[in-house]
């Protein structure tokens, strides 16, 4: 089994696909983000870059002879998050299967909106039609999402789990329209925090710095410029409550919360690669470690101290209190 947490961003543009010679360095795809935690996929969002991720896995599965399982989490329910997912190659594997989870009122929520966004009115195939095996479900901000040798389940609590577990943990943000759900994705010691579609607040997102603490990787929307957030960017109206941030507000959050590195993330897409590029580097003057984050950037994260632990630590402990997802 790999040792690395890795980061693969697909899709890091916001509200909707960009192709064209103007961004073509950072990419124009919608929001999706692969974790691989050693042989385990975990994909953030349904954006359109979950299109090319989606045909990588079928190759994957193929050379490696092994049916696909995959957790996809959604962060929201909002377009550029969901428009790929009907286009998903592995979805209609019939040996693949998905766990699938995001927020919603009800259980079922989460499934009767990706049925909705593939009617017969709007999708020539139905959600049902795809072949693979699907678990699709709303789960709660309390519940932990765990995935360890013996499969993915929600839990709620970590207690009595150890570092060879995934352990997933929710935070769900009212700073974008509906709310949105943050993840922050731990294994083997290391942490990746995705908090994409949400906006600052004047003295920095308390609970969101609380829940992003010492991080390895804080994935935040940087979407607007601050002319473009104040309205006076010519031409743009203010965008102040849209539910986006901007870089300062990024850099904000990640250094009151001591991560490791910041990926800017949800490029606005009427801007360019040369504007991403000027605020990368205002990101850069602000946190040091900041990068805008384009399709193809790939961040490993490794723990050699962490391995010798890992080796002299006894066998896993049994799960408590866990509730096992229904398969449609
Ligand atoms: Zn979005
Ligand atoms: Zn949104």
């Amino acid at each position: 089994m790999s040792d690395e947490l890795r980061v693969r961003f697909w899709g890091v543009r916001g509200s909707y696909p960009t192709p064209g010679a103007g961004t073509v360095k950072y990419g124009g795809n919608t929001a999706s983000v692969e974790i691989r935690a050693g042989e385990r996929t975990i994909i953030l969002d349904a954006g359109t870059g979950i299109i090319p991720l989606g045909r990588e896995l079928a190759r994957r599965a193929s050379v490696q002879k092994r049916p696909l399982e995959v957790l996809l989490l959604f962060s929201h329910l909002h377009h550029d998050h969901t428009q790929g997912f009907p286009f998903f190659v592995p979805a209609y594997m019939p040996n693949a299967r998905l766990h699938i989870f995001g927020p919603g009122g009800t259980p079922e929520t989460l499934s009767s909106v990706l049925e909705r966004n593939q009617s017969t009115e709007t999708f020539p195939l139905g959600l049902r039609e795809m072949a693979s095996s699907k678990d699709i479900q709303s789960v709660r901000e309390s519940q932990i999402i765990v995935w360890d040798e013996s499969g993915i389940c929600l839990a709620e609590s970590a207690a009595g789990l150890n570092d060879e577990a995934v352990i997933i943990r929710i935070h769900k943000s009212y700073a974008h329209p509906g709310g949105v759900y943050i993840y922050r994705v731990t294994w083997r010691g290391k942490s990746i925090v995705y908090a994409t579609d949400t906006e600052g607040y004047v003295g920095t997102d308390r609970k969101l710095v609380q829940f992003a603490k010492d991080a390895d990787v804080l994935i935040h929307d940087a979407q607007y410029s601050e002319e473009h957030y104040r309205g006076q960017l010519v031409g743009f109206p203010s965008t102040q409550g849209y539910g986006h941030s901007t870089v300062t507000m990024a850099c904000e959050v990640a250094a009151a919360s001591e991560v490791g590195q910041l990926i800017l993330f949800h490029h606005d897409p009427s801007y360019s690669d040369e504007m991403v590029t000027g605020m990368e580097a205002t990101a850069k003057s602000l946190f040091t470690d900041s990068v805008a984050a384009y399709e193809g950037l790939e961040i490993v994260l490794r723990d050699e101290k962490k391995m010798t632990e890992r080796l002299q630590s006894p066998s896993p402990r049994p799960l408590s209190q866990r509730e096992k997802g229904q398969w449609k």
